[in-house]
């Protein structure tokens, strides 16, 4: 391999989460940020989701930490099934995702976690012939962003929204300012 295609691949590598093969935090960062000051510049709105599994720590607990990774690489998959290619999708940690949708207005966001939710309904991970079934909740923040916006303000914002989404019963999306 010539120095160059080898350097490529290593930046590649550290920028991918290993289990799920989804952006790490820090390389999630990187390219919301170019896509947020993209749309600041245009003028054009974005879609922020903030996406964090629910009870996890049980899956763990019950099941044993490789359902709970078997939980994660199954959930990434789900995901991808929803997103559209141009999509932004990061895991920041455990079992805690950010997604950045280009282009993307609410309502178009919306039917996004509506149909994420439902997907999950439908899918299921097996572990010694049980099938466990699992749901997420999410915070989710439309807007067009002005100067004053950054990747890192945003989520801030909308993860105010998924701990409401917590706190008001699991399983749901719950929008920002709304
Ligand atoms: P909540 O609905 O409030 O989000 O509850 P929770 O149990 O999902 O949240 P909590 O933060 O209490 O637990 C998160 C768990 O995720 C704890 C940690 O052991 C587990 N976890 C984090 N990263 C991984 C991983 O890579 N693999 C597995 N199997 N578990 C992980
Ligand atoms: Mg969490
Ligand atoms: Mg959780």
């Amino acid at each position: 391999m010539k120095v160059s295609a080898l350097e490529q691949e290593m930046r590649l590598l550290a920028s991918l989460d290993p289990l799920t093969g989804l952006l790490n935090r820090r390389a999630f960062f990187n390219d919301a940020k170019v896509l947020v000051n993209y749309a600041i510049r245009e003028q054009i709105s974005v879609s922020i989701v903030a996406l964090d599994l629910d009870k996890f720590k049980s899956i763990n607990d019950t099941y044993g930490h490789s359902a709970g990774d078997l939980a994660l690489t199954n959930f990434t998959k789900v995901l991808k099934s929803c997103c559209r290619q141009s999509d932004v999708i990061g895991r920041l940690g455990g079992e805690e995702f950010a997604i950045l949708l280009p282009n993307t207005s609410a309502d178009e966001a919306y039917q996004f976690t509506q149909r994420l939710h439902l997907a999950l309904g439908h899918s299921s991970i097996k572990v010694e012939n049980t099938l466990i079934k699992y749901t997420v909740s999410i915070g989710l923040l439309s807007l067009v962003p002005t100067q004053m916006d950054t990747i890192e303000s945003l989520l801030h914002k909308v993860d105010g929204s998924l701990y409401l989404a917590k706190n008001s019963g699991r399983n749901r999306t719950v929008v920002y300012g709304r």
